[in-house]
């Protein structure tokens, strides 16, 4: 089988791709090893100035005007007239966007995972039948999460990883809380998200400062001390990729969690998958195309790692730095914004 785009991951960032790239009249081959499309281990939240014209606001469960941010010595409440972050079902957002790609002209294999990379063509294989098979291909796109087949394939290691902790436990809470804490989670920070009638707490961490045992036995400290028995619920952890080192390889392009896209200060990945989607299935169709957003994009991930950089170097540097951004939160020196992957 021979196809002119063939995408390796249904994630965001490969769903946005094969939509973009049939709205150009190309059409893509998406596969899957999953069985379905959208489960992720994710905190599902979405930044709203980002996103809210690439999400239904439907797709909100529930959407946050107000941010609490809490530091060892500062609870900070920032407020705006229209939501800040909104939170998404994972599930539903990459049905959604299945469905739009779909309905532009794209095909989706789940159920099937790419083995193999060899020159222009990859050897792929059925979970459910085991068969294997050849696809040959003009473009590939590696859209294949954190620890892409895609990268290695093309011998970038990822060195700069961050580790997510996400329990989604059933309840109904109405507050959005960030908690910063040097002492507990290094470099990063404890969340409680709430969804419609669940909620999630998590913990991002800078693999530098911290390991996962470490940032596990951390969060569930701190969780029991908020009020939350996490111990008989299922932990789920991933990495974070935010090692960027490029997109655009020729024929082969990195796009979100893949080419390193993530925020390592925050772990927002979704933005920039969706964008880095889009950008690749322009650039695809046009190679001319001039891609302003991408450059954007880098330009904010670059400023972020350099915060991360700067407060990975020493505990009271970081301590330091969270307590003078929450400061600059507090009194409008510092936008909410400027923490999103979004311009
Ligand atoms: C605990 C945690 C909380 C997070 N919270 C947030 C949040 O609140 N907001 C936010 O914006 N981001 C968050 N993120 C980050 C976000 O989930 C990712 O950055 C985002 O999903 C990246 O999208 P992607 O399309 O690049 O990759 P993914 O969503 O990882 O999709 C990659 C897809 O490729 C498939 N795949 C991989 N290898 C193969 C193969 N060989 N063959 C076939 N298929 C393959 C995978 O099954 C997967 O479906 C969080 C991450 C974690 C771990």
């Amino acid at each position: 089988m021979h196809v002119h785009t063939l995408i390796i991951g249904a994630g965001p960032g490969g769903l946005a791709c094969a939509r973009t790239l049939a709205q150009q009249g190309i059409t893509a081959l998406v596969l899957e090893r999953k069985k379905s499309i959208g489960p992720k281990v994710c905190a599902g939240g979405i930044t709203w100035s980002g996103l809210i014209s690439r999400v239904p606001e439907e797709l909100a469960e529930k959407s946050f005007p107000t941010q609490h941010i809490h530091t060892p010595w500062q609870k900070v409440r920032i407020e705006e007239k229209t939501p800040i972050i909104a939170t998404v079902n994972r599930e539903k957002l990459g049905q959604q966007m299945a469905q739009q790609a779909i309905e532009a002209g794209a095909i989706i294999r789940t159920g099937t995972i790419v083995r193999t990379i060899k020159e222009k063509k990859v050897i792929v294989q059925d979970r459910a039948s085991e068969q294997k098979e050849e696809i040959s291909f003009d473009y590939l796109v590696g859209a294949d999460g954190s620890s892409s087949l895609v990268r290695r394939h093309l011998g970038l290691r990822s060195r700069r990883l961050g580790i997510g902790i996400n329990y989604q436990i059933p309840g109904n809470l109405q507050q959005m809380e960030w908690h910063l804490n040097n002492r507990l989670f290094g470099n990063g920070y404890a969340w409680i998200f709430p969804h419609s009638d669940t909620v999630s707490i998590g913990a991002y961490a800078d693999k530098e400062t911290m390991g996962p045992t470490q940032l596990k036995t951390s969060l569930l400290h701190w969780a029991g001390k908020q009020g939350f028995q996490l111990g008989n619920h299922r932990a789920r952890a991933e990495y974070i990729n935010y090692d960027f080192q490029g997109w655009n390889f020729g024929h082969t392009f990195l796009i979100g969690d893949a080419a390193g896209l993530a925020s390592g200060l925050t772990g927002e990945g979704i933005y920039p998958a969706i964008i880095s989607g889009e950008e690749t299935a322009l650039t695809i169709a046009n190679p001319k195309h001039c891609s302003n957003s991408m450059d954007t994009l880098i330009n904010k991930h670059d400023q972020h790692s350099r915060m991360v950089r700067l407060s990975a170097k020493n505990g009271f540097l970081n301590s330091l730095l969270a307590e003078l951004m929450t400061l600059g939160l507090r009194t409008g020196m510092v936008k909410f914004h400027k923490l999103e992957m979004a311009v």
